[in-house]
């Protein structure tokens, strides 16, 4: 019961309004006149506003295709994101359109990268040929483009967007489905924005049992790494709001099933090679996602599926931000996973990441974890001999290139391991087990997953199999505990909302202009 009416909601058939909308969306989502969003506080920085911030982005390119002046600088932005780095005949079709004197399309400000890019393409049309046209392209829109935007109703229409983004949330935004899991502070639901049908993961955390168990700093911490990060290979934050009784992160919904579930309970045990390299891939690239942001994971083995077969690292309770490149100490994460340098108690920093993708690969592969056998629970103490000293093992299911790239990462030594040799994350990527994958893309989201979860299944345990979440008493909230609160309940997350607004089409349904791009009378600007 509580499944179905699941389905039908992720499938956009849920309630009377269409995909899933509320039949009021409209007045949801209506724009306030622009005389009431001129106050806005909006810092005015060019990469953010507009790049970054996926409306924003869409907005500014609106803006330059209404200028003849820029039409061709953004149509070779946008030919740049789709281009497949392993097709030279591409890469020159480019050059020839937008780089070339002759050409109709020329680009000014990037022809001096014309011969450079050739050169490239020539030697290694797998690198990023065209980097610098990108950095030009952008050091010539951040200057008097942007400055003319900031003055067009393109950007009037921008800040009609911030405006209902700042809205407040409050759970009366969300439709509530069935109850998905159990954390330790609280439950995790299933829900629907109500204004745009989209479905998220809603983790809430217990206001009493936070402050019982002293997690303030932990919540807070994984809500603001949470919201920093915007990567299609990490869960992402969307909305951060408060009720009388808990605090709610609403998450990317990872209906798909987690990793350790399609490993361990779906026909023998392992994946075949195709969904490991792609895992692998996807992982890769959120790692170098986080350390980029200074963020260590920390305890690999929460992945799950979103219902298309991508995959994102999820739980990022016991991730840590490393200041100026610092290092931690601290035994944490699973057992059974932790690198050699973090059970030896010595300082550590991504190499333990590197460890982890590694176990990762070896367990997707083996169908069992690495240096125990399934249904196996060593002690503790035995656990840790055998991850620091133990050599492992690879049966006939590791081809050459994967046991190559397991044991390159599970080295024990973090100073040779593979990913800390000094160019991080790409050192991985380049390992020849990656070859067939092509990372650009992947990053751009545009490489197909080799396995897609059944929209007919929920992978989760039954309802009623799910513990109730206890109520604790006696525990009294006060002033000191609602400072805390304010920190944490900044409603909806930029770049998150502005995404769901755009893939729900509601971006597109609402940003209507006049006819001939002019304000039109009857929009209620
Ligand atoms: P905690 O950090 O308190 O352990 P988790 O983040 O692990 O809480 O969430 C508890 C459970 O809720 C998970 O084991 C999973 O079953 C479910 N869950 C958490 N986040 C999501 C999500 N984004 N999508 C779907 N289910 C989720
Ligand atoms: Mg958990
Ligand atoms: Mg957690």
């Amino acid at each position: 019961m509580a499944n179905n009416t699941l389905i039908k909601a992720r499938e956009g058939r849920g309630s009377r309004g269409s995909r899933g909308r509320s039949c009021k969306w409209k007045d949801m989502l209506r724009f306030s006149h622009i005389s009431q969003c001129m106050d806005l506080d909006i810092e005015r920085d060019y990469l953010s506003l507009c790049v970054n911030q996926p409306i924003g982005k869409k907005l500014f390119h609106l803006f330059c295709r209404s200028r003849p002046d820029l039409q061709n600088n953004i149509s070779l932005l946008d030919a740049l994101v789709c281009s497949d780095e392993e097709r030279r005949d591409f890469g020159i079709s480019i050059i020839q359109r937008f780089l070339q004197t002759q050409s109709n399309q020329l680009v000014s400000v990037v022809q001096q990268h014309e011969q450079s890019c050739m050169q490239s393409l020539e030697l290694n049309p797998c690198i990023d040929v065209f980097h610098d046209c990108r950095e030009s392209m952008h050091e010539y829109l951040c200057g008097e483009p942007f400055v003319q935007y900031q003055d067009s109703l393109f950007f009037d229409r921008f800040l009609q967007w911030k405006m209902l983004e700042r809205q407040p949330i409050t759970k009366q935004a969300f439709r509530q489905y069935r109850l998905l899991g159990k954390g330790g502070f609280g439950e995790v639901w299933a829900c629907q924005v109500r204004a745009t049908g989209m479905m998220y993961a809603c983790k809430k955390l217990q206001k009493t049992h936070v402050k019982m168990r002293k997690g303030e700093t932990m919540a807070l911490n994984e809500k603001q790494i949470l919201e920093g990060l915007n990567s299609r290979f990490v869960v992402n934050l969307a909305y951060a709001y408060e009720t009388k009784h808990a605090l709610c992160m609403v998450l990317t919904m990872m209906s798909g099933g987690d990793l350790k579930f399609h490993i361990h309970n779906v026909g023998v045990p392992g994946l075949d090679k195709d969904r490991v390299r792609f895992y692998a891939a996807e992982v890769c690239c959120g790692l170098i996602h986080l350390h980029r942001n200074s963020i260590l994971y920390r305890r690999l083995f929460l992945f799950s599926l979103v219902p298309e077969g991508h995959i994102r690292i999820s739980d990022l309770g016991l991730a840590v931000r490393l200041s100026e490149g610092s290092v931690v100490r601290g035994m944490v994460g699973t057992l059974g996973y932790m690198a050699p340098e973090v059970i030896g108690h010595k300082h550590y920093g991504t190499s333990v990441d590197w460890w982890g993708l590694g176990c990762l690969v070896y367990e997707m592969t083996a169908g069992q974890p690495p240096l125990r056998l399934k249904g196996e629970h060593p002690k503790p103490s035995e656990m840790e001999r055998r991850i620091q000293k133990e050599e492992l093992e690879y049966g006939d299911k590791f081809s050459k290139e994967v046991k190559d790239l397991c044991s390159s990462l599970l080295t024990k030594n973090p100073r040779e391991r593979l990913g800390c040799r000094g160019s991080g994350g790409r050192e991985v990527q380049s390992h020849l087990f990656f070859q067939s994958i092509n990372f650009r893309m992947l990053e751009a989201g545009l490489v197909e997953p080799p396995f897609k979860p059944d929209p007919r299944l929920v992978y989760c345990t039954d309802v009623h199999d799910i513990e109730e979440f206890s109520s604790v008493k006696g525990v009294s909230l006060d002033q000191r505990d609602h400072d805390f609160y304010c920190k944490f309940h900044s409603g909806s997350i930029p770049i998150t909302w502005q995404n769901e607004m755009i893939e729900t089409r509601c971006f597109s349904e609402l940003n209507i202009f006049g006819p001939d791009g002019s304000r039109s009378p009857d929009l209620d600007w």
